[in-house]
């Protein structure tokens, strides 16, 4: 017999507009997922001997991260960064320099693993390893999760709940945040959406085992620029994500700070860390 393969029943809820704070037409949420050298270990840890190859990785903590919150303290504008247990054990003072500056952290798994949906207590404990971790290096409890890679599985928001977090920025089904449900009820979690488009991976990660080629700035700027009018037109969520590693580059970190100026000008945007935007949506939500 066929399987019908029936989607969830809360994937069928329509899409619905937040009212942000104050005079807000729309929120930014800048954000980036510090990977560092995860993003070659996560499905080959015999990386950790290619110190060539990963040392792709190591230039976001060594060179990117410095420049990137000076960009920020100019703009002033406080950014959501998420980074791996591994990441937080192997460059804490860089992680620090992150907390010190008033941006928040994040949880973005242990070692950027990519959960299986057959694999129950490997995902567990890749949640469970970050969140120690988290809490080890720097004694905080993050508020929410970012999936490493895009990988989820169905258990993820019920994984989030149980541990306390309270917004995911996972799914791509939506621009407006709302909350999950988990098995017919209000689970606490806000989904914060993003989406490929609005991520510097795509356009500017070279590897020779992964090739596509690099875009120009102005390449990527035309793509962040007519989404995030579109998105200010619609009053919805801009999630951008990006990556030490990759924005970090000389000519990239321009223009992050000219696309950072350009969605400033815009009337009433509510730049806001994903927390704060997690908390908005819930204090504001209709049950
Ligand atoms: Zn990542």
């Amino acid at each position: 017999m066929i399987d019908r393969l029936p989607l969830p029943p809360d994937t069928h809820r329509l899409s619905a507009p937040v009212a942000w704070p104050g005079q807000a037409r729309c929120a930014a949420m800048i954000s980036f997922d510090f990977d560092a050298e995860t993003m070659w270990l996560s499905r080959d840890t015999t990386n950790i001997r290619r110190p060539a190859l990963i040392s792709h990785g190591t230039y976001a903590a060594k060179v990117a991260i410095p420049e990137i919150l000076a960009i920020l303290r100019e703009a002033g504008i406080r950014a959501t960064f998420f980074v791996p247990g591994w990441t937080a054990d192997n460059h804490p003072a860089v992680v620090a320099s992150i907390l010190e500056a008033g941006h928040e952290v994040g949880h973005h798994g242990y070692l950027h693993f990519w959960p299986e949906p057959d694999k129950p207590r490997e995902e567990a404990e890749e949640i469970e390893m970050g969140l120690e971790a988290l809490q080890r290096n720097f004694g905080i409890q993050p508020l929410g999760y970012r999936c490493p890679a895009g990988e989820t599985t169905d258990r993820l928001v019920g994984l989030l709940a149980q541990y306390g977090m309270i917004y995911d920025s996972s799914f791509m089904d939506d621009i407006h945040p709302y909350v999950h449900r988990l098995d017919g009820r209000d689970s606490g979690v806000v989904e914060l959406p993003w989406h490929w488009s609005l991520d510097d991976v795509p356009y500017t990660v070279y590897s020779l085992r992964g090739q596509r080629a690099i875009q120009t700035n102005d390449h990527v700027r035309t793509i962040w620029s007519d989404e995030f009018r579109e998105y200010h037109r619609r009053g919805a969520l801009f999630d951008l994500i990006m990556h030490p590693q990759a924005i970090g580059r000389p000519s990239r970190l321009r223009l992050l700070a000219d696309f950072l100026a350009f969605a400033a000008s815009f009337p009433g945007v509510w730049f806001a860390t994903a927390g704060e935007i997690a908390k908005h949506v819930l204090e504001t939500r209709r049950t």
